[in-house]
């Protein structure tokens, strides 16, 4: 029977153990969020990240600008933030407008306050397999998943399916570092049925319908990160859930599997650099 890898659920648990913790501190971590621009979807996202931490009890505020803000405009709002005591983590909300250098602008963030674990600093730690700060939101989001639902990963033939510097690289190097074997597969991957078909765990982070029944072993743990809307505004997973989730042993849903897991993942990251 296939096991879905219910996020929520997981999400719930994480929060009501958090405001628990919160509850207990004196003194409350403020997270810091910067959204650049018009993208509709990222306003929900940030909208959503500010109730989630005020329902836990941590401050938070929002920072808001224009598509055509410039580049010197969010750096020098990112140093004054970080010489702000007041404030223990900041968020950048991607994507950024294009004029803007993403890389500059979550490089200024201070590895310290960097509640995403974006910076060279962070994610260097974890190419070196030492311990950032944090680790970004969405990989740290999948790891808690499997493990909460006591997934192995020592051993097991992992592929990833995405090499962006949020989601696929980290993940890999991630699991990398948990003596999982990893395969790194992206758009210029050739046969990627064949690769797939090998899997223990396929983790998709792509942004369009790409996992079919085709490419699954009988048994294998399908993690689904991509989340977009397809052509009737549906909102959408890479997976074919319907059809994976009968070969699957363990699947996530698309809503309800990572998405929930990343929310959870930048709260515990709000209260882990406050407390550190
Ligand atoms: P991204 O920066 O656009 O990266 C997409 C990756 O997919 C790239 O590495 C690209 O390869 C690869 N790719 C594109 N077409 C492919 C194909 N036909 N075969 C194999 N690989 C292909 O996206 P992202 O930021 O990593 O996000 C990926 C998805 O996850 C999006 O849907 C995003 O909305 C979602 N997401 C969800 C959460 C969440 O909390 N649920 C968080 C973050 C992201 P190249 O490098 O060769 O171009």
């Amino acid at each position: 029977m296939t096991i879905i890898l219910d996020g929520k659920k997981l999400r719930d648990k994480i929060f009501e153990n958090l405001k628990t913790k919160l509850d207990k501190m004196p003194k409350k971590p403020t997270l810091a969020v910067i959204l650049a621009g018009d993208d509709p979807s990222s306003k929900i996202y940030v909208n959503n990240k500010k109730k989630c931490a005020e329902k836990l009890g941590i401050n938070s505020i929002v920072i808001t600008y224009p598509q055509n803000v410039s580049e010197k405009e969010l750096l020098d709002k990112i140093q004054e933030l970080n010489n702000d005591k007041e404030i223990t983590a900041i968020l950048v909300q991607l994507p950024l407008p294009a004029h803007i250098n993403k890389s500059n602008v979550i490089n200024t963030i201070s590895p310290q306050k960097d509640v995403d674990g974006l910076t060279n600093y962070n994610s260097g730690k974890i190419f070196s397999g030492e311990k950032p700060y944090v680790y970004p939101c969405t990989p740290l989001g999948i790891m808690l998943l499997l493990e909460e639902y006591n997934i192995e990963i020592e051993g097991k033939h992992v592929v990833v399916i995405g090499r962006s510097n949020l989601v696929g690289k980290p993940i890999a190097q991630m699991l990398l570092n948990r003596n999982a074997t990893v395969t790194q597969c992206h758009s210029k991957t050739k046969n990627l049925p064949e690769i797939t078909k090998t899997a223990d765990i396929i983790i998709s982070a792509v942004g369009k319908n790409i996992v079919g029944e085709n490419m699954i072993n009988k048994n294998c743990v399908v993690i689904d990160v991509g989340i977009f809307k397809d052509e009737v505004g549906k909102i959408s997973g890479d997976v074919d859930f319907e059809k994976v989730s009968k070969i699957a042993s363990y699947i996530s849903p698309v809503p309800g599997g990572v998405g929930p897991m990343t929310i959870a993942s930048l709260m515990l990251n709000t209260v882990e650099l406050f407390n550190s």
